[in-house]
């Protein structure tokens, strides 16, 4: 399982909500879990390993490896308040770091993987991230978030090293 980066399709596509907590939602979050590990990354969605389904995984001490993974399935944000200023990277989106304005404090609900309902309070932090993924959820990128003067310069930069590597 790979990371996938921009401008890959995937990213740009809205995941679908997962009807059934089958044995291959299981597979999927421990590969998510060793993918987020391994990039040293606080989060990743679903569709950035390449599978389209709404799912997160998240852990703000990445560094203790693999003892908190949290996880959230068809995640909702339900309620948010306050904004604050973020300079945010992505790992679908390598080399590009960009202030962000997020909310600062939101509750999110979902399920977990044996399907129970859960709710997340979470600011600073944690609310960044989770805006963050459930954005990938919807297709967004931190690059949509960006002026479209970045956006543009971010895009040609990828597309110079795409032709270089062919
Ligand atoms: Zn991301």
């Amino acid at each position: 399982m790979k990371i996938c980066t921009y401008p890959d399709p995937i990213l740009m596509q809205e995941a679908e909500p997962v009807l059934n907590i089958d044995q291959d939602i299981q597979d999927l979050i421990d590969d998510m879990g060793t993918v987020m590990y391994e990039a040293s990354g606080i989060g990743l969605a679903a569709n950035q390993v390449g599978v389209p389904k709404r799912v997160i995984v998240f852990d703000l001490t990445y560094r203790e490896k693999g003892k908190n993974l949290n996880i959230l399935i068809n995640p909702t944000i339900v309620l948010a308040e306050d904004t604050v200023e973020f300079e945010e990277g992505c790992l679908s989106v390598p080399d590009f770091l960009e202030k962000i304005t997020r909310k600062k404090h939101l509750k999110a609900t979902g399920v977990d993987r044996h399907g129970k309902p859960i709710a997340i309070e979470a600011q600073d932090l944690l609310a960044i991230c989770l805006q963050h993924e459930i954005d990938h959820l919807n297709g967004k990128l931190i690059l949509d978030h960006v002026s479209h003067l970045k956006r543009s310069l971010y895009k040609r930069k990828v597309e110079k090293s795409m032709k270089k590597a062919r």
